[in-house]
C-alpha cells in the first residue's frame, strides 16, 4: 500500500494525501476511528505503552487518535511546523498554549486588537492565576519594544486583527520578544494557514481557530497549535490531555476534509474579496473600505510581505452610521448576518452590537469599531452575484 510519501511533495498535494493512515483495509478516503479506547494485544504491551507511547500507539482519545493525528500531521505539513496538537476548539488553542508555558509571575505582552475571548484570557483569567499582562497597539513596534522586560516570557497577537485587519509585523516583534527570551504566540486566523509564513518570519508558537477557514463549510468547533516538535509534545500535549481540550475525532475527519480543499477556497475567497474591495473604493455611501491588499492600506506593503495577499475577509465604514449599517444589512439577499468567517457562505457582521459589543465606547472608537462598521467574510459564490448584493443593499443605507 502506498504510504505518505507526500510529506515530501508540494502544498496541494500534501493537502490531500499529507498525515494519511491507512487501516489494514486500504480504505481510500481517511478513516474516522470514532473510539475513546484502544486495546492490546497483551498486558505487557499495555503496560510498555504507559511507559512510553511510540509513533501511532494510542492509549486514549483525549491522549491521541489516530484520525485526529492525521489531521495534525496534514496541517503540521501546511504550515511547516515540525508538530501540531488539535483541540477543541480555537479557544483551547489560545488557553492551551498560553496556559501550558505560563506560571504565576511570569509577564506577557499582548496586542491590544483582539479577539473578543482571546481578549478575556489576557484580560480577566491570567492575571487571576498570578500572571501579568500588558497590552499594547500591535501595530507599533516602539510600544512593543517599550512593554517588553527581562522577564516576558510569551508575547501574543493577532497577525491580521478583527475586524479592522490591521496586520501586525511578525518579524519585527519576534525579533524584539526573542531579545528578551520570550515566545512568539500567533493567532494566525485571518491570515490563514494558505498564506502563512509565520514560523519563517520568526513565530515560535502558531493557533488556528479550526473552526474558520480549515473546515471553511460551517460543521464544527475545532482549533490548532503548531510549533516545535519539543514544544507541542513536551509543554502542550501534557496540558491538554490532562485538562481536556481534545479534539473529537469526528471533528478531525470534518477537518481532513477541509483541507483537502482550503487551498482552492482561500484562494477564490481572496480574489473575490480583492475584486470587492476595488468595486467598494470609493463609493459614496462608504467613508472608508478597509482591506489589507488595497494600496491604501496603512501596512499594505507589510501585508504584501507577510502574506503576498490580502485575506478573505474586508470590512467597511457606512457613512449613515448604525442605522444606514443595520438597513444594508437587513438589505442583503445573498450574504448571510452572522459572526461566524472564513465560511463558504459569504457572511456579514455588525462588530460594535455583536462580536465588540462588550467593549466599552471608548475602547471601541480607540480600535477604529464605528457605528457604522461592517466586516465581511467573502465566500465562494459568484463574484458578480455578492457584488450585485452588496452594491444593492448599499443604495438602501
Ligand atoms: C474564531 C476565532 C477564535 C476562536 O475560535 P473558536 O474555534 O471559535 O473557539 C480565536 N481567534 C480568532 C482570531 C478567531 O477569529
Amino acid at each position: 500500500m502506498k504510504d505518505h510519501k507526500s510529506q515530501t511533495r508540494r502544498t496541494r498535494t500534501q493537502l490531500v494525501h499529507g498525515g494519511t493512515k491507512r487501516s489494514q483495509w486500504g480504505e481510500l478516503s481517511e478513516a474516522m476511528f470514532l473510539t475513546q479506547g484502544f486495546a492490546y494485544d497483551s498486558a505487557a504491551q499495555a503496560e510498555a505503552r504507559f511507559i512510553e507511547a511510540g509513533e501511532d500507539e494510542y492509549i486514549y482519545a483525549r491522549y491521541g487518535n489516530p484520525t485526529v493525528r492525521m489531521f495534525e500531521e496534514r496541517i503540521a505539513l501546511l504550515e511547516g511546523a515540525e508538530d501540531g496538537f488539535a483541540t477543541a476548539s480555537g479557544m483551547a488553542a489560545v488557553n492551551g498554549a498560553l496556559a501550558a508555558m505560563l506560571k504565576a509571575g511570569d509577564h506577557v505582552v499582548g496586542a491590544r486588537a483582539l479577539f473578543g475571548s482571546c481578549l478575556y484570557i489576557l484580560e480577566e483569567i491570567l492575571p487571576r492565576y498570578g500572571v501579568e499582562v500588558t497590552l499594547v497597539d500591535g501595530t507599533d513596534l516602539d510600544a512593543w519594544e517599550a512593554a517588553l522586560r527581562p522577564d516576558t516570557k510569551a508575547v501574543f497577537f493577532e497577525s491580521m486583527s478583527n475586524p479592522t485587519l490591521e496586520v501586525i509585523d511578525i518579524e519585527g516583534v519576534a525579533k524584539l520578544a526573542h531579545k528578551v527570551g520570550a515566545t512568539v504566540v500567533v493567532d494566525n486566523v485571518f491570515s490563514t494557514p494558505v498564506y502563512s509564513k509565520a514560523l519563517e518570519q520568526g513565530a515560535d508558537v502558531v493557533i488556528y481557530s479550526a473552526t474558520k477557514h480549515i473546515d471553511g463549510q460551517g460543521r464544527t468547533l475545532g482549533g490548532v497549535i503548531l510549533g516545535t516538535r519539543e514544544f507541542i509534545r513536551k509543554t502542550v500535549e501534557p496540558y491538554m490531555k490532562h485538562t481536556g481540550g481534545s479534539m473529537s475525532p469526528f471533528t478531525a475527519w470534518v477537518l481532513l476534509k477541509g483541507l483537502e480543499t482550503i487551498d482552492l477556497r482561500v484562494r477564490a475567497q481572496t480574489e473575490t474579496a480583492e475584486a470587492l474591495a476595488l468595486r467598494l473604493k470609493g463609493h459614496p455611501a462608504l467613508r472608508r473600505v478597509i482591506y489589507p491588499g488595497l494600496a491604501d492600506h496603512p501596512q499594505h506593503d507589510l501585508a504584501q510581505r507577510q502574506l503576498g495577499a490580502g485575506g478573505t475577509m474586508l470590512s467597511f465604514d457606512v457613512a449613515g452610521g448604525k442605522a444606514a449599517a443595520f438597513a444594508m444589512l437587513d438589505a442583503l439577499e445573498v450574504v448571510l448576518i452572522s459572526n461566524n468567517l472564513g465560511d463558504a457562505k459569504s457572511i456579514a457582521t455588525h462588530p460594535a452590537t455583536t462580536t465588540h459589543s462588550r467593549l466599552s465606547e471608548e475602547m471601541r472608537a480607540e480600535l477604529g469599531i464605528g457605528d457604522g462598521l461592517i466586516r465581511l467574510s467573502v465566500g465562494l459564490e459568484d463574484p458578480e452575484d455578492l457584488a450585485e448584493d452588496i452594491l444593492g443593499a448599499l443604495a438602501q443605507a
